[in-house]
């Protein structure tokens, strides 16, 4: 039996990848790695320091200033340690998501973060998801799954996880940053958003979260025979 597996699920924003990844990995005793709370972290950074995403200097000096620690609770919850602060909530708004989206198109960035990503997968058993996970961060991973959902049911998603935290958004406004935030983590020329050749589709437009869990959960079990 082999010793450790690596599961990429990639897939655009709102598809639910965090929840049903960190679902299955509880269920297999496997590591759950979002790298997106991981450029969240250089985002609201870089919002911070005011850095212009346009001046490589100010780029690389930002990057030397970090240091990025994902650490999981008891409850299986990745919490985000941004130098020595914990920043799991604040890495969660609007403003972020956007300046994670705009940095993460940067060459320096991904290339900063790339071996952190894959020494998760060098020592556990993982489940790691992103954009460029099948694609870039871990191209031999045992399973590749890209989860996607209409760009409505996703928005509405959203919407509900914002409101249910208090914020105060609107449908409209959430639906039209996250077809922003889509075409421009598409579009980019370095690591975009695009699944993996060898990848399983999933489509979850009108499941239920317990229903989109079982079909990942039967993917895997087929596919990795667990
Ligand atoms: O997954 P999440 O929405 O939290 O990711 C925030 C942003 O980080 C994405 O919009 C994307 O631009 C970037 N990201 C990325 N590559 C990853 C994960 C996230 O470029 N592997």
């Amino acid at each position: 039996m082999k010793k450790t597996y690596a599961v990429a699920i990639d897939g655009p924003s709102g598809a639910g990848k965090s929840t049903i990844a960190r679902a299955v990995a509880g269920k297999f005793g496997f590591m759950y790695v979002d790298t997106g709370a991981i450029y969240r972290c250089v985002g609201l950074a870089a919002l911070r320091a005011g850095v212009d995403k346009t001046d490589p200097e100010a780029v690389q000096q930002l990057l030397q200033s970090l240091q990025i620690e994902l650490h999981h609770d008891g409850a299986g919850v990745q919490q985000m340690i941004l130098n020595g602060e914990n920043v799991s909530g604040q890495i969660r708004t609007p403003e972020v998501s956007l300046a994670a989206s705009d940095f993460s198109a940067l060459p320096a960035v991904r290339a900063f973060l790339l071996d952190m990503q894959r020494a998760f997968a060098r020592r556990y058993s993982v489940i790691m998801d992103g954009r460029d996970i099948g694609t870039v961060v871990l191209p031999d991973a045992d399973l590749k799954i890209f989860l996607t959902a209409s760009s409505a049911e996703r928005a509405r998603r959203r919407f509900d996880e914002l409101t249910a935290k208090g914020m105060n958004v609107d449908y409209e406004t959430v639906l039209r940053e996250q077809l922003a935030r889509d075409a421009q983590d598409s579009g980019r020329a370095v690591a975009p958003l695009k699944a993996a050749q060898d990848a399983v589709i999933v489509d979850t437009t009108g499941k239920t979260l317990d229903e989109s869990i079982a079909l990942v959960l039967s993917v895997m079990e087929e596919r990795l025979c667990l």
